[in-house]
């Protein structure tokens, strides 16, 4: 089942082929409206759309952009409100996804009670989890919940299960932006990166054109029937060239000038899904477009230049994604041949390394499963054991990120840097974490579990974080640089007090005075506040250039000393 935030539609595999199902009226496709009557009656689908500009208060359409979500936590605004209804989006959805069961069981003359539930990539956990208990309300057991653009790759891939590609899938709907880049092979899909924003879609468009005409015919721009025009005007444009609204004549140039911002805001998540998943345009096989908004010829001419390649058509841009959740049911169903699906980590995974830095072990976007390991020394003489942090994030500092669980590596103490513990990452395809850290001097290993924290983590604080990490990146850098700064310094200090001590009597006054005013200076750095690297770092070098004479004079006095000591001299 295709969930949608416009539309919505229901298949079965039948045979061995998955078919997508008409209503009694032979459509394949059902809005995704319900209207409450002040009978107590509900209607779903195109009845309850026609009520919409008659009935908006009682009109319920475009809940996929309120279910799972806080109030307030949406900028956008309905023209309903769900709390006078008395019912929830999980409820509304629950009345969708009641009418599409009753679809199918009128195609099939037998009762359906499994489903498969597409829902956007970016959907987090309580968005998830909204949409499996409306499936829930309308009597199903919801045996999967799909990410959209895995959907609509297993469309597109079912007959080439024998070829090795890689895709991406550009989905612009009503009220969602999804890209995912996909790998295929050996009947294996493969999620490499994922990006989109789950409030942008043709909604949007047909809002700024309804404003557009409400300038021009000094109307109300809130006007329910102006933005069901807009959106008959917007669908009209992408085959005509011009049409006309009370005497007004509207260009595809104008809907274009208004669509260019939109579609440009589409644009950045492309760019990071490609850097995600670590590939240039060229290598794609083919950009495949899903969504009704992709049916504008704006946006496959937007496409077909950001990707350098003429977009992919061949699947029915409305159907793609409930094509793809039919066959996945058909896969659990066993009536269709086995394909694998496999998941990416949305967060990097580290541990804390001197200094409080974060250190990444596996990066965001890795597939799973995953192994990854490092070396790691002590920092300080005769420590006899290691503290590792185990974290996850995209912030620099370690503080930043989310701590996953801590082990203690014991070993014989020794010098600094003597130590030699491997640390190793190993992801398995449940996302579930197993640190392994060993002593490889004494080869003594110290093993932990992490249960489901890999792709666990709700999405929302996901994007969130990823959000933080580009926000904070120039001060994340500055700390970073403070940090490494901050340790050279430390160690700087007490070398050039021994020197000094040592060879005081070797070097002028003027000397020793130069080596400890800048020395004071450092140690004010440091103990300051401030945090300033830069400073830090340009007063470290000074000291480090005005000791070298003392540099040079303790070597020459060591090579004295170990002369003598062999009585050459
Ligand atoms: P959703 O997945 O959000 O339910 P769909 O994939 O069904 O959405 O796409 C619905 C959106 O596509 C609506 O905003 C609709 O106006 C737009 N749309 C449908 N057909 C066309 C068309 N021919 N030209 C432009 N936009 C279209
Ligand atoms: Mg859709």
């Amino acid at each position: 089942m295709d969930l949608g935030t416009t539309n919505s539609l229901v298949g079965v595999v039948d045979s061995g082929f998955p078919i997508l199902l008409a209503d009694e009226n032979g459509n394949r496709s059902t809005p995704s409206a319900v209207c409450y009557d002040h009978n107590g009656s509900i209607q779903v689908g195109n009845i309850a759309l026609r009520q919409r500009a008659l009935n908006p208060s009682r009109t319920v359409t475009s809940v996929k952009r309120l279910i799972g979500r806080r109030g307030g936590e949406s900028d956008w605004r309905p023209h309903y409100n769900l709390s006078e209804l008395g019912v929830t989006p999980a409820e509304v959805s629950a009345e969708i996804l009641k009418r599409l069961k009753s679809i199918a069981e009128n195609a099939l003359e037998q009762n359906v009670s499994r489903a498969v539930i597409t829902v956007p990539a970016f959907f987090n956990d309580a968005q998830r989890a909204a949409t499996k208990k409306a499936g829930e309300l309308a009597g199903l057991t919801v045996e999967r919940i799909l990410s959209e653009p895995t959907a609509a790759a297993l469309a597109y891939g079912l007959d080439k299960l024998d070829e090795h590609q890689k895709v991406a899938v550009y989905d612009l709907g009503g009220g969602t932006f999804d890209i995912s880049i996909l790998e295929m092979r050996d009947g294996v899909f493969q999620v490499l990166a994922t990006a989109g924003d789950t409030q942008l879609g043709g909604d949007d468009l047909d809002q700024a054109l309804a404003c557009f005409l409400a300038e021009k015919l000094s109307r109300p721009a809130t006007d329910l029937h102006l933005l069901e025009a807009a959106e008959s005007i917007k669908k009209r444009l992408s085959t005509d060239d011009t049409t006309e609204f009370h005497g007004v004549t509207i260009t595809r140039g104008d809907l274009e000038k208004l669509a260019k911002p939109w579609l440009d805001r589409t644009r950045q998540h492309c760019l990071r899904a490609l850097s995600d998943a670590k590939i240039k345009p060229g290598v794609l096989d083919e950009v495949i477009l899903v969504g009704g908004s992709t049916r504008m010829p704006l946006v496959r001419q937007f496409v077909a230049e950001l990707f350098g390649k003429e977009p992919n058509t061949s699947q029915n841009p409305d159907e793609a994604i409930a094509l793809g959740a039919t066959i996945q049911a058909g896969i659990l169903a066993g009536s269709l041949r086995q394909v694998l699906l496999l998941d990416v980590t949305p967060l990097s995974l580290g541990i804390e390394t001197f200094g409080g830095l974060m250190n990444i072990i596996i990066p965001r976007n890795t597939t799973l499963p995953a192994k990854a390991g490092e070396m790691f020394t002590n920092a300080v003489a005769n420590q006899d054991i290691m503290l590792i942090r185990i974290l996850q994030g995209e912030r620099e500092l370690a503080n930043d990120n989310w701590e996953l669980g801590r082990i203690e590596v014991p070993f014989p103490g020794g010098p600094k840097g003597s130590a030699r513990v491997g640390v190793q990452f190993s992801l398995d395809a449940d996302g579930i974490l197993h640190v392994l850290a060993r002593d490889t001097v004494t080869n003594s290993d110290t093993n932990l579990e992490i249960r489901g924290t890999a792709i666990d983590v709700a999405d929302e604080r996901v994007e969130q974080m990823i959000a933080e990490s580009i926000e904070f990146a120039f001060d994340d850098m500055n700390e970073r640089i403070w940090t490494e700064a901050k340790l050279k310094a430390e160690e700087l200090l007490p070398a050039v007090e021994a020197a000094l001590t040592q060879l005081g009597d070797a070097i002028t006054a003027d000397e020793a005075q130069t080596v400890r005013q800048h020395a004071a200076n450092v140690r004010e750095l440091l103990d300051g506040t401030d945090h300033d690297a830069k400073a830090l770092k340009t007063a470290t070098q000074l000291l480090d250039d005005a000791t070298q004479t003392l540099a040079v004079l303790l070597l020459d006095r060591a090579m004295e000393e170990s002369l003598a000591r062999r009585g050459i001299l």
